[in-house]
């Protein structure tokens, strides 16, 4: 099949989305545009195309228009990305403000979340519980659930204990054709299995393929103990057999290049009612660090060193 230039099949992709969403759904005037060719970071790519989507059905609609014509995707929830995830030079899916529900499970002791809502929201929900979630980035007041769980961002207190990966307990994805996923409902694992038997099996393969390589497997591992959001979540290969956990680990962190998280069901983390910090001196670094290893096993969040 011939693939027309992208400018052109962006035109094309235009059309088709007018007739199919509202008006306001499509930005194309250059300035708006332009405004959405940066995020946090200090690259800037003008997309040819912003769509803002409200839910899965416009969210579907969009995926499979684009991937009909082979149209990479990049979303957008609340753009503050460092390293310029939410940005192209492509077509850009901004979250509207429809992905804000959530609901609380078994005492609170998980929250599923549209990708929508604040960090800090969430943790607002919980607070009553005495839980928040595991995640913690210090932009947690401006991220959204979708960036926080696609970038596996994390601050200072989470470490790589309760970060997105660790904590994730369930998740609806849309593939890029368009394909819906829910990993907490049997019969939605059914339906993938019977359409998208190769990725299933393929995944469940290439896991095996890594655990049965000790020495690749053991590299894994080690990277994986310390914070490390470079690249996919490889861990998922050598930490789970069942091919839908592998799929839904390998999207923590995939920076939306694997599919789109329309909802994400962590289990919660306690937030205790009473905290304290303190400031302490040492006579030299080696003395300061050493406090650290003795403090492993205390009850303290974070240490910084000044
Ligand atoms: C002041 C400041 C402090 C920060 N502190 C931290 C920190 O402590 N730790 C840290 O890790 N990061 C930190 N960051 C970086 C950033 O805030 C986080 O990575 C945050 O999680 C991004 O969330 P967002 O909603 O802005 O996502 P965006 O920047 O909009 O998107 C992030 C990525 O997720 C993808 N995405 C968005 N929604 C979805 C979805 N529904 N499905 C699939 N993919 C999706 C996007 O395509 C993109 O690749 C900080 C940034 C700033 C500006």
């Amino acid at each position: 099949m011939d693939v027309p230039p992208l400018a052109t099949a962006i035109e094309q992709l235009t059309d088709e989305l007018r007739r199919l969403l509202p008006d306001d759904k499509l930005v194309v005037d250059p300035l708006r545009r332009l405004a959405y060719g940066t995020d946090a970071s200090f690259y800037r790519l003008v997309p040819q195309l912003v769509v803002i989507v409200d839910d899965e059905a416009e969210l579907t609609t969009v995926i499979q228009a684009c991937h009909r014509r082979g149209i990479a995707v990049t979303f957008r929830a609340a753009g503050t990305s460092l390293s310029g995830q939410a940005i192209t030079d492509s077509v850009l899916i901004k979250l509207g403000s429809g992905w804000r529900n959530y609901r609380l499970g078994d005492g609170a002791t998980t929250i599923s979340l549209q990708p929508g809502i604040i960090g800090a929201h969430a943790n607002g929900y919980l607070a009553p519980f005495q839980r928040k979630i595991g995640p913690d980035p210090a932009s947690i007041n401006a991220a959204m659930i979708g960036g926080i769980a696609a970038n596996n961002a994390s601050g200072m207190c989470c470490g790589t204990a309760q970060n997105s990966y660790q904590t994730l307990q369930s998740m609806r994805v849309v593939l890029a054709d368009g394909t819906l996923l829910d990993t907490a409902d049997e019969a939605s694992r059914v339906a993938l299995r019977a359409s998208h038997g190769d990725l299933v099996d393929g995944l469940a393969e290439l896991a095996r393929q890594v655990r049965a390589d000790d020495a690749l497997a053991a590299r894994i591992r080690h990277k994986f103990k310390i914070k490390n959001t470079t690249g996919y979540s490889l861990n998922a290969l050598v930490d789970f057999d069942d091919p839908f956990e592998i799929l839904q680990h390998l999207m923590i962190g995939s920076e939306g290049t694997l599919g789109f998280i329309a909802e994400i069901t962590y289990r919660t983390v306690p937030e205790y009612p009473h905290k304290a910090s303190a400031l302490v001196f040492f006579p030299d670094i080696e003395t300061a660090c050493d406090a650290v290893t003795a403090l492993k096993p205390a009850p303290v969040s974070a240490v910084g060193l000044i």
